[in-house]
């Protein structure tokens, strides 16, 4: 198959970088939303994680963030795994 030129320069150009969507300043991952921003961070909003302290607040490692129903997009971003398949076939029909 023959694709149109733009598209084939488009497949084989350098993707310029993106910029972060919801970017974590504690864990430096992103986040394709808010939700999936506030689902990966856990604990008590006034208390700091420690070893002392396990209910304080942190992020969530990535295989916790796994299960939690999230899952790393194509673009390098957490999302919600569900809600991404849904936006996806929303998109595709
Ligand atoms: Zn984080």
């Amino acid at each position: 198959m023959v694709y149109p030129r733009s598209s084939r320069i488009r497949a084989i150009a350098p993707q310029p970088p993106r910029p972060p969507a919801e970017l974590c300043a504690s864990c430096l991952e992103d986040f394709s939303s808010v939700r999936a921003f506030d689902r990966h961070r856990v604990g008590c909003h006034d208390v700091l994680w420690s070893i002392e302290r396990k209910d304080g607040r942190r992020c969530l490692d990535a295989d916790e963030m796994r299960a939690a129903g999230m899952a790393l997009g194509a673009r390098g971003r957490w999302e919600i795994a569900a809600e991404a398949e849904r936006a996806r076939e929303r998109f595709a029909a």
